[in-house]
């Protein structure tokens, strides 16, 4: 079957290949047909080597499509059934998961080091255990959740990464106040998702800051008040906070200096959201007089920061009654052979979301 194959964690573009067999399958796995996958911009951050993954490996991991295959003791789902590949599944019985915290189960970890894919060449990885960018994935059963017949597969892939980590930073994390001011620094499609939690939430002022125009332009579409390039923080800052800064600050770029920009445009005693997926060497400094006596509240939110599962269906509820706009989210769309022009767009900031049709 075809699948992208990144060759060298480092290198910047992919090789469309038709000669990858995804392997495993076996007792509690299915087989996913996959029909559509996101381009989600941890996976150009695995490529580069910022996020930890072994390679050569297929990147993708917000994906959905049909199962074709159960394996043994799989008694939740069918062939045929319509499914989104979940990258971060919950095992359900470890203290994370019994607190309702199944964000930070850790059991989808555990078969980290051991390959999805194979080729004539040799053994290949899937991006965090799953690897949409292929045709067919085979993954725990854990990992594939099953979607209502009328949420397109487009929408699906979606959800199963940039929309729950978005929204649920916003819903999940900050639980945003009404009548409140956010700023919300990277309006890709997962800060324009946090965008949209939260207008959900009522805030009243919602500053979008990001360094592309298009970008700017989609933020106020969807909900940001206020669109401004990042020189333009500061006098958004006054002009919206009257300089005291803002109630909640979403860092949605996953660097140090974006996110000490953040805390510096926190008013006091507000909260910045840490939701981008930074690197292990990348230190944020801040000192212990400001931490103390600023009483800024710092919350990390991984994938959403809240229930997986029940994020997923209360975004499929927000999508099916209109109060969220995703097929917005899409901007381009491309087959598989063309993977390298979604990375480009994705690199210039061009696209919200590109979706590869499988
Ligand atoms: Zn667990
Ligand atoms: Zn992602």
């Amino acid at each position: 079957m075809r699948a992208a194959v990144l060759h060298e964690i480092g290198q910047d573009k992919l090789e469309v290949l038709d000669d990858v067999e995804a392997v495993g399958f076996g007792p509690g796995k299915v087989r996913v047909r996959v029909r559509a996958t996101g381009l989600c911009h941890s996976d150009l951050s695995a490529m580069a080597g910022v996020l930890p993954q072994p390679g050569p490996f297929v990147p993708g991991h917000e994906g959905a499509g049909e199962i074709v295959e159960v394996g043994e003791g799989v008694r939740t789902l069918k062939p045929g059934d319509r499914v989104v590949v979940c990258w971060l599944p919950a095992c359900g019985a470890c203290p994370a998961c019994k607190r309702g915290q199944t964000e930070l189960c850790l059991a989808g970890f555990m078969n980290a080091g051991t390959p999805n894919f194979k080729r004539p060449a040799g053994d290949v990885f899937g991006f965090a255990g799953t690897g949409t960018f292929a045709e067919e994935v085979v993954v725990d059963a854990g990992c594939a959740v099953p979607i209502p017949d009328d949420v397109p597969f487009d929408i699906a892939a979606l959800i199963g990464c940039g929309v729950t980590t978005g929204l649920g930073a916003a819903l999940n994390t900050a639980e945003v106040e009404a009548g409140s001011s956010v700023a919300v620094i990277g309006c890709g499609g997962v800060g324009i998702s946090a965008i949209q939690g939260a207008r959900l939430k009522g805030a009243a002022e919602i500053v979008a800051v990001d360094p592309v125009a298009s970008r700017r332009e989609s933020a106020l579409k969807f909900g940001a008040t206020k669109a401004v390039s990042p020189d333009g923080l500061a006098d958004a800052k006054q002009q919206v906070t009257a300089g005291e800064g803002f109630d909640y600050v979403f860092e949605v770029v996953g660097k140090s200096a974006t996110a000490r920009t953040a805390y510096e445009n926190t008013r006091r005693g507000g909260t910045l959201v840490v939701v981008g997926a930074g690197a292990m060497d990348d230190f944020l400094q801040l000192n212990m007089f400001e931490l103390f006596f600023d009483e800024k509240r710092i919350l990390p939110s991984m994938y959403g920061g809240g229930d997986v599962l029940r994020s997923y269906e209360r975004t499929i509820a927000l999508w099916r009654a209109g109060r969220i706009d995703l097929a917005g989210l899409i901007t381009h769309r491309v087959p598989l052979a063309d993977i390298n022009e979604a990375l480009d767009q994705m690199r210039t900031g061009t696209a919200l979301r590109t979706c590869i049709e499988i």
